[in-house]
């Protein structure tokens, strides 16, 4: 991602690393599209495929060779000669040698063992890791329309979540999306999913049936991001609420620099100032604090995922430990109790079976003393 180091010197709107390998210094992403549309060639940013005989041409031309050597290169480098089998005899694809010493051969090889182990000791979330990437790169749109512009802004976002736990592992629970630069920031909101949305507020053990259906994110939803001194909100909704408010004015009694505020369904990420590598802020249902950070800015490829409609797009998916039902350790939690006198633990974790048949009898009257809480489990979104 960083720029040559001529070029950032004299540019203001490339990637320039403020602290190496870390994060660039601030630059505007639409002029940054912009400095690269001018310094391609068209046939660099378009989706059509060169045809060999210009390509060839051109890349001779590049490496400064004679048509020649050029065509001995290519008998040399071909993917024909490459073989760990007897000429005469059709190679199976699937089966890696025993013993290769070809180094593509002995990665495979590598792969495939990693994969049995797998099979054996991993669920098949680790096992479909990397599903999600490979289901669509290149996947291209029904219709012309769903197409991924040529000379799009593709971004990788990182989107940390907040880490609650009682032990900190040093892994952080995170999910990353692709995104376009015609995206606006209301898209990127849309897209996390966080369970803090899903939470109901309250204690039900008198009537556990009155926990209301509506969750969060139906009655608060207010939201902002924060990029470079600027707020963006989420207003698209007559209950939004500016939330920023109250940071703003605060730091203007302190003589902080000033803070500006924008609304997120408004800014797209073209028009954003931001720093690769760069924590930023996403802020909803009051304090459920979110380090975002992007990890890449650049041009869209032929071989990336062309369909508009798969946008944002999903990469990586951290997986929670789910926490089972304390009774029946079989089904997800969905009570949280306390002062519960049948509870093993406090607070203690109930799926909604056990939470009914251990705390009301058959008229459905409330047994003993305990506070009810409705829950959502973090693993609820894997
Ligand atoms: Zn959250
Ligand atoms: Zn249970």
């Amino acid at each position: 991602m960083a720029a040559p180091k001529a070029f950032a010197d004299c540019e203001t709107n490339i990637p320039d690393y403020e602290y190496t390998d870390v994060n660039t210094k601030v630059f505007h992403i639409g002029s940054f599209r912009n400095e690269w549309l001018s310094r391609l060639n068209p046939e660099d940013v378009s989706y059509e495929q060169e045809d060999e005989d210009a390509f060839d041409a051109n890349f001779a031309k590049d490496m400064g060779i004679g048509a020649e050597t050029m065509s001995e290169l290519k008998s040399v480098c071909s993917i024909d000669s490459l073989r760990c089998h007897p000429e005469d005899q059709p190679p199976d694809m699937e089966v890696v040698p025993p013993d290769p010493t070809l180094k593509t051969l002995i990665q495979r090889k590598k792969r495939q063992d990693y994969k049995a182990t797998l099979k054996r000791t991993k669920n098949r979330h680790d096992l479909y890791a990397n599903e999600l990437e490979r289901s669509t790169l290149g996947r291209t749109p029904e219709t012309v329309s769903d197409m991924v512009p040529e000379g799009e802004i593709i971004l990788t976002i990182n989107v940390y979540y907040p880490a609650t736990y009682d032990k900190f592992t040093y892994v952080r629970p995170h999910a990353t999306l692709l995104m376009m630069g015609s995206h606006s920031l209301a898209k990127l909101r849309d897209a996390i999913c966080c369970v803090r949305d899903l939470q109901v507020c309250g204690e039900f053990s008198n009537n556990p049936d009155m926990a209301p259906d509506f969750v969060s994110k139906d009655h608060y939803k207010s939201a902002f991001f924060f990029f470079e001194g600027v707020f963006y909100n989420d207003m698209r909704f007559p209950e939004c609420q500016d939330i920023s408010m109250t940071t703003i004015e605060w730091a203007k009694s302190r003589n902080f620099p000033p803070y500006s505020q924008a609304k997120m369904e408004d800014t797209q990420f073209v028009d954003l100032k931001v720093k690769v590598g760069f924590p930023y802020l996403y802020c909803h249902q009051g304090d459920c604090e979110h380090l975002v950070i992007i990890t890449d800015v650049r041009l869209v490829h032929k071989n990336d995922c062309l369909d508009k409609k798969l946008y944002p797009l999903l990469t990586h998916k951290h997986r929670i430990v789910i926490q089972k039902c304390a009774v029946c350790h079989l089904f997800i939690s969905r009570w949280l109790t306390t002062n519960d006198q049948f509870a093993p633990s406090h607070p203690c974790l109930y799926c909604d079976k056990c939470f009914r048949m251990l705390h009301y009898d058959d008229q459905g009257s409330k047994l003993g003393d305990f506070l009810a809480y409705p829950y959502v489990d973090p693993g609820a979104f894997n």
